[in-house]
């Protein structure tokens, strides 16, 4: 038997606000002292969640699903209030880390339609083209975020939250994009590219590449003229359904051309409930019942996870394994245009290979037939007739 609960039906802006004004401790259970405490509370303590549900609705992420696709919001009053309360707490330093929730720089409904007919069903708001309908505005979050800023004790209000690039790059208006580099990045701002093969960003659900590097030239563009030291830092996956080793082989050649090197790579795990999950247990497109490819094999996994991480030392041997296993031993080498240099085992396993078919080739009539040799002696001869 199967039991399947309605979803639970989004809060309003009221209800949130009364969720987040109850007396919460803020802190781990004291239980937890004598083991020296939780250190990721340093991550939340001091943290404010403003919104709720994410329109974003990428194919891999259950937030859709257990927080609506249907964004709602904290009021201002409610959010400037917990930042008070943060300001007087013991261990506040000046620092709020964050101003966010499933996606930061959602506040509202996605478009007008949105409001009184609901989401569209079968259609994404941002993927793989943004809506048409769409609306782009960034003014009251922005509104909230000065409010922060000014408060009394409050030094700097950081976004730590994912930043939808793809919106934010859509709004016609600078400001948001201006202050956010300004005031609330501390180094670098973390973004989901997740692939640049069209092919696996559709399966994604997510929009296609060309949107990141718009975003990165307009990221480094503003960094710059502010005259700050500020870096974006990709989050990517590998082995989503749809991704073959050719396309982790892409992604790898994108990483070096753009000069990326992510630390961190997700690889992919079926969460449960999602689009992306039900393509990798049924190998089928739910929207469009055609066959999705998937990685199982954990050793092509494991390769298609290398190669994100193509320029560590450790990685190399699978790398090359990898790009051999592609066909793609033409990016085994020295030079910009290569993903990996050659190891021992390469370079031996090629001169090996290289030694037994100059054997097959001279054989039959040993060096004395062989082309080469012949026409090595010829140009000998030559020489020492005109001496
Ligand atoms: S944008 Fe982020 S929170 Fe929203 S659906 Fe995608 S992964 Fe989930
Ligand atoms: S009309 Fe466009 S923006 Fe509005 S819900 Fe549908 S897909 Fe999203």
């Amino acid at each position: 038997m199967l039991v399947q609960n309605p979803p639970a039906v989004s809060l309003t802006t009221e209800e949130l606000d009364l969720v987040y004004s109850l007396p919460y401790e803020r802190t781990y259970h004291p239980c937890y002292e004598s083991e020296g405490g939780v250190p990721s509370i340093k991550e939340v303590q001091f943290s404010i969640t403003h919104n709720r549900g994410c329109f974003g609705f990428c194919n891999f992420c259950s937030i859709a699903l257990h927080q609506g696709r249907r964004v709602t919001c904290r009021s201002e009053e409610s959010i400037i209030e917990e930042a008070i309360k943060l300001t007087k707490m013991k261990g506040f330093k000046g620092y709020i880390h964050d101003v966010g929730g499933p996606t930061a720089n959602f506040r509202g409904p996605s478009c007008e339609k949105q409001i009184e007919h609901g989401l569209c069903k079968g259609r994404k708001c941002l993927a793989p083209e943004p809506c048409k309908n769409l609306h782009v505005d960034h003014r009251e979050y922005l509104a909230i975020l000065r409010k922060l800023r000014a408060l009394p004790g409050v030094k700097r209000v950081f976004i730590r939250s994912g930043i939808r690039y793809d919106y934010l790059i859509e709004d016609k208006d600078d400001e948001f994009m201006n202050e956010l580099i300004e005031h609330h990045i501390s180094g670098q701002l973390k973004v989901a590219p997740e692939h640049c093969s069209a092919a696996v960003l559709d399966k994604m659900g997510k929009p296609h590449i060309e949107a990141y590097k718009r975003f990165q030239k307009r990221f480094y563009e503003v960094t710059k003229k502010q005259h700050l030291e500020q870096y974006l830092v990709p989050y990517l996956m590998s082995s989503h359904p749809g991704s073959k080793l050719s396309d982790a082989v892409k992604l790898a050649m994108f990483l070096k051309e753009n000069k990326i090197h992510p630390e961190q790579v997700q690889d992919f795990y079926p969460t449960p409930g999602t689009i992306s999950t039900c393509m990798f247990y049924t190998g089928l497109d739910p929207y469009t019942i055609e066959p999705v490819y998937v990685a199982k094999d954990p050793q092509e996994k494991a390769m298609q996870r290398v190669l994100l991480q193509y320029y560590k030392p450790e990685n190399r041997r699978r790398v090359i394994e990898a790009l051999i296993k592609a066909g793609r031993r033409d990016l085994i080498g020295h030079g910009e245009d290569k993903l990996v240099v050659p190891d021992v085992q390469y370079t031996r396993e090629q001169n090996t290979a290289k030694r037994s078919d100059k054997d097959k080739h001279g054989a039959p009539g040993g060096r004395k037939n062989d082309p080469r040799a012949q026409r090595d002696r010829r140009d000998r001869n030559n020489r020492k007739n005109k001496l």
